[in-house]
């Protein structure tokens, strides 16, 4: 199909088109494209930005990765065809270990998303090999099974596009759990020790920048970081953030509209109304 790049909805329609180019290859189970709507309305609240609380979440998640012993992401059919580049970025930049976990568990779907990240650049993917897997009881779904050397000895635990009941039991067994999830609503965000409420093809690039950035800098000062950050008001931001647009409040309006759009109170009286007459 093809997209005009001055459609407002451009970057919109270009992420649908991937995802379905994913979803015919085998990468992306077909729930995931109505799990990306779920998070297409919430951008559109967010008005398709990176807000400021989203970026200190974004800061304390590379913090929270150059200070861990294992840092796993953990990735799923969405999140490899939306930034499969950024992934390969993160391998190469940090410790991070890659392993493919996802809801729809087919061994053959994991194998193809194996590959697709073998060829996108990431070094090594766990989570496909059968002699290494285990099960959590902590999980009833089938991302219940884990990589020995990925998700399992993992102390930070980065998780896009996640499901609840998998991020409530990653911090029940003492895992710092970094969430990428556009509603601030859902029982991941609400769970997880990082949420970072963006849409992950924005998100990603920003945290491999902070992780430029913050590599250099002292453990302390990361732990500093860290140790400042408050999960539960940077959600509340972003409540606050949909809020204010959708009453008008402040910034870009998502209605726009026109000076003199609305009628001024006691203006419809004057207006020789059908309805009034109707009643
Ligand atoms: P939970 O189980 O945490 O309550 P949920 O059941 O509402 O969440 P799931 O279907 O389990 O949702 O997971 C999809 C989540 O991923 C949704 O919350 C959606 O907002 C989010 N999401 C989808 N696409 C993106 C994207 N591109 N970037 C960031 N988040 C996304
Ligand atoms: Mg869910």
């Amino acid at each position: 199909m093809k997209i005009f790049h001055r459609h407002p909805r451009a970057d919109s329609l270009r992420i649908r088109e991937l995802l379905i180019e994913g979803n015919k290859a085998n990468i992306v189970a077909t729930a995931g494209l109505i799990a990306f709507g779920r998070g297409e309305a919430f951008d559109y609240l967010l008005g398709e930005r990176t807000i400021k609380s989203a970026k200190q979440a974004i800061k304390t998640a590379a913090a929270l990765i150059l200070v861990a012993e294992h840092p796993v992401l953990s990735v799923n059919g969405n999140v490899a065809v939306l930034v499969p580049r950024y992934i390969a970025e993160l391998t190469k930049i940090t410790d991070t270990k890659v392993e493919v976990n996802i809801f729809y568990r087919s061994a053959k779907r994991e194998k193809i998303i194996r590959d697709f990240l073998l060829k996108a650049g990431v070094g090594e993917v766990l989570g496909t090999e059968k002699n290494y897997q285990v099960r959590l009881d902590e999980i009833q779904s089938e991302r219940r099974i884990v990589d020995k050397r990925g998700i399992l000895k993992a102390d930070v635990v980065l998780v896009p596009l996640e499901d609840g009941d998998r991020t409530e039991a990653l911090v029940k067994m003492g895992k710092k759990v970094i969430a990428v999830d556009l509603n601030p609503l859902s029982r991941t965000a609400q769970k997880a020790s990082v949420t970072i409420v963006d849409n992950i093809v924005r998100a990603m690039p920003l945290l491999i920048r902070y992780i430029r950035q913050l590599r250099n800098y002292r453990k302390e000062t990361l732990k500093r970081i860290i140790n400042g950050y408050d999960n539960q008001r940077i959600l509340k931001e972003a409540l606050v953030h949909i809020n204010q647009r959708l009453t008008l409040q402040r910034g870009k309006a998502p209605l726009n509209p026109q000076k003199d759009f609305f009628l001024k109170p006691g203006e419809m009286r004057s207006f020789p109304s059908s309805l009034a007459q109707d009643r």
